[in-house]
């Protein structure tokens, strides 16, 4: 998916040209992290079940179905919202923000 790379107005070329990823890490850090809590939220029915199933056998069972229940959530959630910040992310960067960095002399400027 490439895109027009705009022309630096210092250099007056394209070549070192790339597009600014600050929205795209912005909202991987985001998404990673809302991701995290809203999975391991979700995850707290799923911990709830593991732990009842858990309770064969007592104590010892409860407390690894809940922990692993939670957990497995907030991993599954971390990836997912940093999957999906990710790309919310760049979207950002690519429509709205429209920052672009050149590599040859720092200079940095808007599309
Ligand atoms: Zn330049």
């Amino acid at each position: 998916m490439d895109i027009e790379v705009p022309i630096c107005p210092n250099c007056e070329s394209s070549v070192h040209v790339v597009l600014s990823n600050t929205g795209k890490k912005v909202g991987t850090a985001v998404g990673g992290t809302v991701g995290a809590a809203a999975g391991y939220a979700g995850a707290s029915s799923g911990a709830a079940a593991g732990a009842a199933i858990g309770s064969v056998i007592p104590i010892v069972g409860t407390a690894v179905g809940a922990i692993g229940g939670g957990v497995l959530g907030a991993i599954t959630g971390f990836f997912t919202g940093a999957a999906v910040g990710n790309q919310v992310g760049e979207h950002v960067d690519r429509h709205i923000i429209c920052e672009y960095r050149c590599n040859r002399c720092g200079y940095v400027f808007e599309a």
